[in-house]
């Protein structure tokens, strides 16, 4: 975000309150205060998550495995379904903000028809590929319909007594944002709390941190996803994608008048061969910036071949970012090809307008990256053709 968008968001009257905590830039978005809270009842909530998992599971005779993962901080199931023997592997999470709920229902119909066609389609990518979906990974804040999840700072020092004198993390909610009040009920932003170093302890001189720097892996959820990488690491060797599906607030395709459908990205952190990486230089050798360039540009001509229609609207997300706390960016440093998948309109504001067609966008592109890897296709595509794909203006 540069500073003209900060100053946009730093000046919305409902971010006012929170003017004095840094780094509202992904808090995006708020609650419209005079009117209802638009409803998410049409999206999966987490019974029905269970339900749909052990359906897909049972339906497809041994194709689809599922399991739990971990548990929340509440003790709710981290679930992780997997599909495929194919030696690559494709990690798929959504709602770590669990106000963003196109990911899970697009998940789940992808790991439906995995896990049931014998089209030639779905063949190639259970032979090629080994999908591995972990869909609410933040079940706790999706239930409340919140981006954080549900853990105050004394349950971490629980946890590690190390940082009993330490300040909370700069990414604690301990206030309103986006319309919740956390005061009573507090969390931690997930997306925040991973770190480049899958084995980091955390040590008190590491907090309260800030966006630039890494986070901790403080959360059950972020330790979960961690350990997921970690043991398919371990087993495959990589993981060679990694996805992550969120929503954004609204923007136009840059140079129309067209609403955004959904951004993407596959910079997070700056390349660590690069001088502005150099702090990152230990995973050089292992950064494919190339490679998960190919990946978004595979997401676009996918979507793109829909034809004219609200599907075609795709911009780039933020470039040039530097969040080695999030996911994307500590596993990027990891080996791993990244995509973020920010679709338009947080439930805040956007209630389950557009459900359909908002999750048959997330599908297609999560299907065009799929296909892409299983055929090889992917590995041809010029890396350069990602910075044909337009930018995003805020409305
Ligand atoms: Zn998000």
């Amino acid at each position: 975000m540069n500073k003209k968008q900060l100053w946009k968001v730093l000046s919305s009257a409902a971010l006012a309150a929170s003017i004095l905590v840094p780094q509202v830039g992904f808090a995006e978005g708020a609650k419209p205060i005079t009117e209802e809270t638009p409803s998410v009842k049409g999206y999966i909530d987490y019974e029905e998550l269970k339900q749909r998992l052990s359906q897909i599971e049972k339906a497809s005779n041994g194709l689809v495995q599922v399991e739990s993962a971990g548990k929340t901080n509440q003790g709710r199931d981290i679930f992780s379904a997997r599909v495929g023997q194919g030696d690559k592997v494709v990690l798929v999470q959504s709602e770590i903000h669990g106000n963003e709920k196109t990911g899970t229902e697009a998940l789940l119909n992808i790991l439906q028809y995995l896990g049931s066609s014998q089209s030639p389609e779905a063949k190639k990518i259970r032979e090629e590929l080994t999908i591995v979906a972990i869909p609410m990974m933040n079940a706790d804040g999706s239930e409340l319909d919140r981006r954080g999840n549900v853990m105050s700072w004394e349950e971490v020092v629980e946890d590690f007594p190390q940082l009993q004198n330490a300040r909370p993390t700069w990414n604690y909610y301990n206030r309103t944002l986006q319309g919740d009040d956390y005061t009573s009920n507090p969390g931690f932003d997930v997306n925040r709390d991973f770190n480049p170093d899958l084995n980091y302890v955390p040590k008190p001189e590491d907090f309260p941190g800030n966006s630039s720097t890494a986070g901790w892996y403080i959360t059950p959820e972020a330790q979960t996803v961690r350990d997921v990488y970690k043991s398919l690491k371990e087993e495959f060797g990589n993981v060679e994608v990694f996805m992550d599906l969120h929503h954004q607030n609204f923007y136009t395709v840059e140079g129309s008048d067209r609403e955004v459908t959904m951004s993407i990205s596959a910079d997070f952190v700056p390349d660590p061969n690069t001088p502005r990486g150099a702090k990152y230089s230990q995973y050089a050798d292992q950064f494919r910036f190339d490679f998960s360039r190919q990946l978004n540009v595979a997401l676009y001509d996918a979507i793109q071949e829909k034809g004219n229609s609200i599907f075609t609207n795709i911009t780039l997300y933020d470039q040039d970012l530097d969040l080695p706390g999030t996911a994307l960016g500590a596993f990027s440093l990891n080996g791993s090809g990244i995509v973020i998948f920010e679709v338009k309109g947080q439930t805040q504001n956007f209630g389950q307008k557009m459900k359909g067609q908002l999750v048959k966008t997330v599908e297609t592109g999560l299907m065009g990256v799929m296909n892409g890897v299983a055929e090889g296709s992917v590995y041809e595509l010029n890396p350069e053709d990602y910075h044909e794909i337009p930018n995003r203006v805020r409305k």
